[in-house]
């Protein structure tokens, strides 16, 4: 199964709340999942509005995730990884309020600690935010995030390392940092490739990936630019969806933000057209495949 959505809500779309962006990636769009950011002044929403979202997804087959608030930091001090922990535990409460499959966070900085030290202390809490879920029996997946600095706790290896030692975690697979901390080393099919061979250890029947053109330097991240804009190509990965079948959540990050998933939708369109000669494809149907 491929699904495709935005990373918040619709630009084009009038109305600016949530409600109004998953009826908008419905009825316009119509693509089948969105992630619904904790950010940018919307960092609440009462139960009505959770409920309706909630069942408005279920109807009508839209996969939700959520990213919680961008700064939160479980590796710095005791202070901060409260603060972290509490934003963490808010939108995990919302996340499973609103029915969704994971509950995409940032995991933290090095700061003056060592990588080993970092990722002790980002275990551990990770581990107790689990656990809290567990007990408040909020049903949500905590997703790790790869992020696009140095300095920022995050590569893909880490990530995996997370999620091995913490059962409830999975990796939230933010290709354009992929590329970007690697300074742009994903080209290839092989490149890709290389990527799924890493996370099979972890044996996901899914996966959340985040897709962005990004602008970087030195291995970091400037800034998210549209997909067409980075050089970082669709192709290879898409090919790579399509031979394994894999269960695939593709969420734009792109500052075009559901122009480019739309973009997504139909390249993935024209390479199944490409292998089955099938005139008007849909992505949601690989069993043309
Ligand atoms: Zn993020």
């Amino acid at each position: 199964m491929i699904r495709i959505g935005p990373a918040g809500i619709p630009l084009s779309c009038k109305g600016r709340t949530n409600k109004d962006g998953i009826i908008y990636v419905k009825k316009i769009l119509d693509l089948n999942a969105m992630e619904i950011q904790l950010i940018r002044g919307i960092q609440t929403m009462d139960d009505e509005e959770a409920d309706f979202i909630r069942k408005f997804a279920e109807e009508n087959d839209i996969e939700l995730h959520v990213h919680a608030p961008y700064y939160t930091n479980l590796a710095g001090d005791d202070e901060e990884i409260e603060l972290s922990k509490n934003k963490i535990l808010y939108s995990g409460r919302l996340a499973n309020r609103l029915g969704a499959k994971i509950l995409v966070i940032h995991p933290g900085f090095y700061g003056e600690r060592s990588k080993e030290e970092t990722m002790e202390r980002i275990i551990e809490n990770a581990k107790d935010i689990v656990s809290r879920f567990k007990e408040e029996k909020i049903k949500v997946k905590l997703g790790i995030e790869t992020m696009g600095k140095q300095k920022v706790f995050g590569s893909l290896d880490e990530v995996i390392e997370v999620c091995k030692k913490v059962k409830g975690t999975v990796p939230a697979i933010d290709l354009g940092h992929i590329h970007a901390r690697c300074n742009g080393c994903l080209k290839t099919r092989e490149d890709f490739e290389k990527i799924f061979e890493k996370l099979k250890p972890l044996k996901l029947k899914h996966y959340l990936i985040h897709i962005t053109g990004v602008l970087y330097e030195n291995g970091n991240e400037y800034y998210h630019i549209p997909i067409k804009k980075g050089d970082m190509p669709l192709e290879p990965l898409i090919d790579i969806i399509l031979d394994n079948k894999y269960n695939v959540t593709l969420i734009s990050e792109s500052p075009l933000l559901e122009h480019d998933a739309m973009y997504i939708r139909l390249q993935i369109e024209r390479a199944i057209q490409k292998r089955t000669g099938v005139e008007n494809p849909d992505y949601r149907d690989l069993s043309l495949l």
